[in-house]
This record gives C-alpha cells, sequence and structure tokens, in this order.
C-alpha cells in the first residue's frame, strides 16, 4: 500500500509542573535550580513512618486548568499509589491518581489551517513528580529536588490527526497554563513535557490500529519531529507486511530518530490502589463556581475582544494575545491614547524585532508603553518623520531614556522649513538632469528616486510629506514653463 493511503491518529500525554511554591505534599521549595539535593525532607525522600499533606494550591490551580479547558470537576475524587521500583523514586510508588481524577471530559479547541478543531482531554490528575538520575561517567548520582514537585497529567483523546495539529496542540495548551499563571510552560527545563501516542491505519479504516508510546520529547519542534519519524517508521514497517509492537520508544534529538525503550510484555504492572495516608478530595459545586468567577480572561475571549473592541485584524489579535504580558502591555498602550492597530504594527514589527534580535522573551522588554505612546505622538505633530521614529525606538529600547529626550539631544527633529527643502530639491534635480527629463517624459515612478536623494541629503530630517509636495511642484511647474 502506498504512504498517502495511510492516516495518523494521536493522542497526546503531558505533564504540566505547577507554579506552586512549595512541593505537593510536605513544604519544600519547589524553586528549579537549587544545588542537588537542598529541597528535600523526610516526606519527600520517602523516609518510613511521614505523612503526606496534601497543597491545596496544587488542587486549586488543576481545577483552574480543568474549568478553562471545559472539563467536569469530580465532586469526589482521590489518589492512588503507582508502584514501581526506580532509584529516583525512594518511596517505591508515586503518589498520583488512577480511577478517579480531579477533572474529567473536556476539549479544547485550536486552529488549524484557518479551521477550528476540537480536541479531546479525557482526564487531568493531580500526582507527585519524581528526582532526577544523573548519569556522570562511571556513577550514577540522584538529586531529589523534584521529588514531590506537583504535575498536573492532561491525556487527550486520540482526536489528532497529523504532527502539526499535535505541535498546535501543545502551543495552544501551553499559551493556557501560562495565561492561568498554573505552569510557566518552560520545555526546556521541563517543567511541560509531553508523551506522544500514535498509530497509523488506511485510510477508510475505523479501527485504530497499534500504538506506540514516544517519550521525552521537550520543545513543539521535536513534537512535531518525532510524530513524523514514527508516523513514517510505522507505515514502512506495515508496508513491509509486519506489524507493530505496542511499545515505549524515545525520541533522541541528535540522531532525529526513536528508539525502542521497552515493548508491552515488559511494561509495568503498577498495582495501583487507593493511597491510604491521604483522604478522599471532595470538591462542592459551590467550590467550582467561585473558582470559576476568578479565571482570567482566556486566549480566544481575548482574540475575539480585541477584534472587535480595538478593529484588529485576525492575525493582529492573534499576535498581540500570545502572552498575556504582550496583551496588556498593548492595552496599557491602548489606553493612553494610542492608535490600536499602530501600537500592534509597533509590537508586531519594532519591538519583536529587536527583541529577537538579542534572543529575549516579552517579560524582557525594556520599552514601556508609555514610551511608545509618546513617540507616536512626536510623529503624529510631525516632529519626527516615521523613519527617524525607528531610529529613537531603538535608542530608547537601548538606553530606556524618553523619546523627547533622544530627540532633542541628537538633533532629530523633522525639518518642515519648506525654503530650506526647497534648496535641497534643487540641489539633488541639479545632479540629475537626465532623471528630471525622464519623469517629464512621462515616467513617473521615478518621483521615489528624487524623494530618497532628497531625504538622504537631509539625513532623513526633512518631511517626507513636504519633500512629495514641493517636489511635484517643482518637477511640473518647471516643466510648464518651458
Ligand atoms: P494506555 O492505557 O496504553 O496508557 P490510554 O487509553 O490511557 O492508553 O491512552 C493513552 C493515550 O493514548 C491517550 O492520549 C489516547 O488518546 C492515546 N491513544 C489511545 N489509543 C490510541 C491509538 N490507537 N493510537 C493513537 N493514540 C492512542
Ligand atoms: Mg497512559
Ligand atoms: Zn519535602
Amino acid at each position: 500500500m502506498a504512504k498517502g493511503q495511510y492516516e495518523a491518529i494521536i493522542g497526546l500525554e503531558i505533564h504540566a509542573q505547577l507554579l506552586t511554591e512549595s512541593k505537593i505534599f510536605c513544604g519544600c521549595s519547589t524553586t528549579f535550580g537549587a544545588e542537588p539535593n537542598t529541597q528535600v525532607c523526610p516526606v519527600c525522600i520517602g523516609m518510613p513512618g511521614v505523612l503526606p499533606v496534601l497543597n491545596n494550591k496544587a488542587v486549586l490551580y488543576t481545577i483552574k486548568t480543568g474549568l478553562a479547558l471545559n472539563c467536569r470537576i469530580s465532586p469526589y475524587s482521590r489518589f492512588a499509589r503507582k508502584n514501581y521500583f526506580y532509584p529516583d523514586l525512594p518511596k517505591g510508588y508515586q503518589i498520583s491518581q488512577y480511577e478517579l481524577p480531579l477533572c474529567e471530559d473536556g476539549y479544547l479547541d485550536i486552529e488549524i489551517d484557518g479551521d477550528i478543531k476540537r480536541i479531546g482531554i479525557i482526564r487531568i490528575h493531580l500526582e507527585e513528580d519524581a528526582g532526577k538520575n544523573i548519569h556522570d561517567g562511571e556513577h550514577s548520582l540522584v538529586d531529589l529536588n523534584r521529588a514531590g514537585v506537583p504535575l498536573m497529567e492532561i491525556v487527550t483523546r486520540p482526536d489528532i490527526r497529523s504532527p502539526k495539529e499535535a505541535a498546535q496542540f501543545m502551543k495552544r495548551l501551553r499559551q493556557i497554563l501560562r495565561y492561568l499563571g498554573v505552569c510557566d510552560g518552560n520545555m526546556e527545563q521541563g517543567s511541560l513535557r509531553c508523551d506522544a501516542n500514535v498509530s497509523v491505519r488506511p485510510v477508510g479504516s475505523t479501527e485504530f490500529g497499534v500504538k506506540t508510546e514516544i517519550k521525552n520529547i521537550n520543545s513543539f519542534r521535536f513534537v512535531e519531529k518525532a510524530l513524523e519519524y514514527e508516523i513514517e517508521r510505522q507505515i514502512k514497517v506495515l508496508d513491509r507486511g509486519e506489524r507493530i509492537i505496542q511499545e515505549t520508544r524515545l525520541w533522541d534529538s541528535k540522531t532525529e530518530t526513536t528508539q525502542s525503550m521497552r515493548s508491552k510484555e515488559e511494561a509495568h504492572d503498577y498495582r495501583y490502589f487507593p493511597e491510604p495516608d491521604l483522604v478522599p478530595v471532595e470538591i462542592s459545586k459551590e467550590t467550582v463556581e467561585g473558582i470559576k468567577r476568578t479565571l482570567p480572561e482566556l486566549p480566544q475571549q481575548k482574540v475575539e475582544r480585541f477584534m472587535k473592541q480595538y478593529g484588529l485584524p485576525a492575525y493582529d489579535a492573534m499576535f498581540v494575545t500570545e502572552e498575556l504580558s504582550i496583551a496588556e502591555w498593548f492595552e496599557r498602550a491602548v489606553n493612553l491614547g494610542g492608535a490600536p492597530k499602530t501600537i500592534a504594527n509597533w509590537i508586531m514589527g519594532e519591538l519583536s524585532r529587536l527583541l529577537n534580535e538579542e534572543n529575549k522573551g516579552f517579560e524582557e522588554n525594556p520599552v514601556t508603553p508609555e514610551a511608545l505612546v509618546r513617540l507616536l505622538k512626536l510623529i503624529d505633530e510631525g516632529t519626527i518623520s516615521q523613519k527617524i521614529a525607528k531610529t529613537v525606538f531603538e535608542e530608547v529600547y537601548k538606553t530606556g531614556r524618553s523619546p523627547e529626550e533622544i530627540v532633542r539631544e541628537k538633533g532629530l527633529i523633522q525639518i518642515t522649513d519648506e525654503s530650506f527643502i526647497e534648496r535641497s530639491i534643487e540641489e539633488v534635480l541639479n545632479k540629475a538632469p537626465k532623471e528630471v527629463e525622464r519623469y517629464r517624459a512621462g515616467e513617473e515612478k521615478l518621483l521615489g528616486f528624487f524623494v530618497g536623494q532628497v531625504m538622504k541629503l537631509t539625513k532623513g530630517k526633512a518631511s517626507p510629506g513636504l519633500v512629495n509636495e514641493l517636489l511635484k511642484k517643482k518637477l511640473i511647474g518647471e516643466g510648464e514653463k518651458r
């Protein structure tokens, strides 16, 4: 069977580290990057006789996420022990949730090639993270700082049909988690990670094929690459007339391939059972309603509002709502009197360019909305040209000084003195008699050339509007004289 005749079925299991200050069952700090084993206590290193105490904030954050992802919040859920042995898990079991998770049956709408596609969410449950093994030559070391950090596991239905959709889902999910402030979404540091389940089936078939699960994916790009590779691999196996074995595979970003880790036969039997050290979690309708009221405006709603309220095109609205920090910055500038579309243009243009140059995120943006609005005012008043404004903006970005100060100090004020501009025009025209001839013979596009020359001569300070106007007058006027 040829390649085009298969379709891929994908479901994601996403782990998101919650932004609580302390761990899920003890008071240890969750700060990333501390010296190994400095953020541990008898509870999170699994000493005998200790008891876990549930961090309410972790529950709250999970419910927030569940509500934002249109889930049903379970009135009654409980924790379960997932038993397995590994050096980074000193207790010998992970406290997780099994048959009664906190949130169930939701969805997230993503946009893909201009269409909206709904991806179902099976469940969201809360669990503790394990520690980390560090393999160092002949030794292996264990760092338990991460042991007991609260994790949310979000499991999608097998509704995803392409690597691109999978990456888009991850992006939109990350955006929501960041809007909610429940997870920083840092994939490099592992606070958001994804296992991808994938199978292929002949187009037209209604049954699912045997799936493999790819672990260890830590960027949007790798979600796409790993799935592309794995789909290709599965199709080749089927085309050879062989069968896919259900297994866990590891994504290797160096070779950009997936490697078999363990097959179903070697899969763990976790012997789940209800966690006896924790009482079940009961959540009333009132509590859920109360939490619902604290939810922020979510990205999709914001996009719609920005289009309606500020008349932004869809593309611009999506751009400025990508991060909550951008949206807030944008709205502050608008409230200070800037024209919404103009502000969006500066965000998408110069500001993004400068941030990208330094590989910085928007949170590190040194320009205040006040400074941009003052700069826009200088343009509107005719004090500086659009072109000079870009130079000033860059200077504001680099030095943090006010636009007015920079304009004054560098003598960047736009020249509106007509006799000065006329003298410059004459100088330019005198130097280019051939072009003047051609212009007068009907080659009107040469006007741009003349404007450019005058702007160059005046070091960009002449008012472009005036230059245009006076040039036309001069070129036509003198032509008529002849
Ligand atoms: P398991 O019990 O093997 O972990 P689950 O039913 O819990 O499987 O599903 C885990 C993930 O795999 C979910 O995201 C689900 O959507 C996805 N999934 C299930 N069956 C398939 C399949 N045949 N192909 C691709 N993904 C699948
Ligand atoms: Mg599973
Ligand atoms: Zn601890």
